[in-house]
């Protein structure tokens, strides 16, 4: 709800669907409390934050980032491998790298309450990852401007305690996030591997070029991993927004919840109407 509320305040000051999404994810990048991105995210089993990301807009142009280590705001250096580069991805040192030439600040995203996390961690886990559906958790953000553009971004310190180098599907264009400005948006949270295996993102926005609605099309692509692998301990979920702004979502397991705002023009001299639920 914060990050809808910071993509909201931005669109309110004319922002860009783009602008929406980046402004949503600083937010949440910053927020030492959330331990699943960013500033206080959940390190690896070596006790190193590692953060992926990625944005796109309506025109197919993307950006992402991964494995980068002590970057405040990954999806602001996404948008920047997007905007300022010929690639769509850069990864690990080449993307501090690019980071330091752009002047972008570094520092150390590890926090005491994510350190301690590890050690408790390392007490019992034999130095063995375990993937459930507690351990992980990324932010993926969708938006539609008043020109009827799309964006979308994702960002997360990934799977908790993962392997040193372990990158999920939220980089991933297609995997994690995937928009087409003429059809619709997806974006992934949940255990990458899943995600990865069926391009799920894609897949959804491919769904909904086919005719189907964006909760229809959420409900398919968690339908193909439910189908295909031992769900049983395994969350992945989806959310959606076709071009006309219809929205959606679906996950594995309940519990999953998405967040919609919604801000339209009202009859009385175009006023704004603002709406948001959960
Ligand atoms: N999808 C991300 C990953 O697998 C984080 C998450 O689990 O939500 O790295």
């Amino acid at each position: 709800m914060p990050a809808n509320e910071a993509g909201m305040a931005a669109a309110l000051k004319g922002a860009s669907a783009l602008d929406m999404v980046e402004a949503g994810a600083r937010l949440v990048e910053s927020d030492p409390e959330g331990q699943s991105v960013g500033v206080g995210g959940l390190p690896d089993r070596d006790g190193h934050v590692t953060l992926d990301a990625c944005i796109m807009d309506h025109t197919l142009n993307a950006g992402s980032v991964c494995f980068v280590q002590n970057i405040e705001h990954p999806i602001t250096l996404a948008r920047r491998v997007m905007e300022d580069t010929p690639h769509v991805m850069l990864a690990g040192a080449g993307a501090e790298q690019f980071a330091a030439s752009l002047g972008m600040p570094t520092r150390d995203l590890l926090t005491p309450a994510s350190a301690a996390a590890l050690k408790e961690w390392q007490a019992t886990s034999e130095y063995a990852p375990i993937i459930n559906i507690e351990n992980h958790d990324t932010i993926s953000l969708l938006a539609r401007d008043e020109q009827g553009r799309l964006a979308g971004a994702c960002t997360t310190s990934g799977l908790a305690y993962k392997m040193h180098g372990r990158v999920g599907d939220s980089p991933i264009i297609g995997a994690g996030l995937y928009v087409d400005g003429e059809v619709g948006a997806a974006a992934a949270t949940g255990l990458g591997e899943a995600v990865m295996r069926t391009l799920g993102s894609f897949l959804v926005v491919e769904l909904m070029r086919g005719g189907m609605s964006p909760q229809a099309a959420s409900e398919e692509a968690i339908g193909r991993i439910m189908e295909r692998m031992d769900t049983a301990d395994l969350q992945v979920g989806y959310i959606a927004l076709g071009a006309d702004g219809e929205t959606g979502g679906h996950a594995i397991h309940p519990h999953f919840s998405y967040a919609v705002h919604e801000l339209k023009r009202g009859n009385i001299k175009g006023s704004l109407v603002e709406s948001s639920h959960a």
